[in-house]
């Protein structure tokens, strides 16, 4: 808009009645939100300003793209690019609505369900649903977690889901050649009272938690329940001059004595929980709690998938924000 037309427009704001304003108010905050996540990907080519096909940087401005991002036309091979050419985001119609899944996803409060963001965001559950599993896998990839002086460790664990698997059902179709899934269905939980009988915690799934006093977190799915699928995780993680405190597992027991580290087993009873003033597990006991309380909502995320949202645990931990995730894509 020209100068002058836009001192009109302004002027014009003046005569606005309470209800137009409010309509004003939305328009304007719809277009910040555009415009706030055009900028966040411009960003990204004038980082590395060259061309993503042949990689040299001799470019011109090109128009914009109709999701209004700058576009760039090489001057060497000819071919045209964005900021999001050759990114997983690439093929988002619309990457302001996705800017805002983004921040349900990684803000303060509970992430909303697929169907609720949907409905607010006038998409199809679909959509909203593969949007959440590409922005986990682009938060996926970490650095290792370094953990130094008294460090945590303990577990927790996750009912194994089939959630979305077609077993039980081929099985009716054709109950004399598909056999029965030899696992509870998840309404068996509720209706039969399975959580306690015994025999059941081979359907838990173990997922290691550590945590030291500067900050540091992990959570990382263990195969299986066994002391040396303990000891090969936690060898990684434990430098020479910590302290592990623990519940005094076997497999922490070993991994202390084999890398002579100082180890100290904590009691679960009351009054017996703390040593020395200074030795407990009530920061990764509060892990756990943090846990539960996301994962609840979810109602048991399918196995093939919970890594993806022990990750999204621990990004939202560390406090990675949505234009981190852009850049990142
Ligand atoms: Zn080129």
């Amino acid at each position: 808009m020209r100068q002058h037309d836009f001192r009109r427009f302004l002027n014009a704001l003046g005569d606005l009645n309470p209800a137009q304003i409010e309509q004003a108010q939305t328009k304007i905050m719809d277009l910040r939100r555009k415009t706030e996540v055009i900028s966040e990907i411009e960003a990204r080519t004038n980082q590395e300003n060259s061309c993503p096909s042949c990689g040299i940087d001799r470019r011109q401005k090109w128009g914009r793209t109709r999701t209004g991002i700058q576009r760039y036309r090489c001057q060497s091979c000819g071919k045209t690019y964005s900021g999001r050419t050759g990114s997983v985001i690439s093929r988002i119609h619309r990457p302001d609505l996705f800017l805002v899944a983004l921040r349900d996803m990684l803000g303060t409060s509970t992430p909303r369900s697929v169907r609720a963001l949907a409905r607010q965001l006038g998409l199809n559950k679909y959509t909203v649903w593969r949007w959440r599993m590409l922005a986990l896998s682009i938060i996926q990839h970490r650095e290792a977690t370094a953990f130094s002086g008294i460090i945590e460790a303990d577990e927790t664990y996750q009912r194994e889901s089939r959630k979305g698997s077609r077993e039980w059902v081929r099985h009716f179709a054709d109950p004399q050649n598909v056999p029965q899934p030899p696992r509870p269905r998840w309404e068996d939980f509720t209706t039969k009272g399975l959580k306690m009988m015994r025999g059941l915690s081979k359907w838990q799934l173990p997922i290691l938690t550590v945590a030291d006093r500067g900050g540091a977190r992990l959570l990382q799915r263990l195969p299986n329940r066994q002391s040396a699928t303990l000891e090969r995780a936690m060898e990684p993680l434990m430098p020479k001059d910590a302290v592990l405190c623990s519940d005094g597992a076997n497999g922490y027991a070993t991994v202390a004595a084999t890398g002579g580290i100082e180890h100290v087993v904590v009691g679960t009873k009351p009054g017996t929980r703390v040593t020395a003033g200074c030795y407990h597990i009530q920061n990764v006991n509060s892990l756990h709690a943090r846990y539960d309380k996301f994962i609840k909502p979810f109602c048991g995320p399918a196995t093939k998938n919970l890594n993806l949202y022990i990750r999204w645990l621990e990004a939202r931990l560390a406090g990675i924000g949505p234009t981190d995730v852009i850049r990142a894509s």
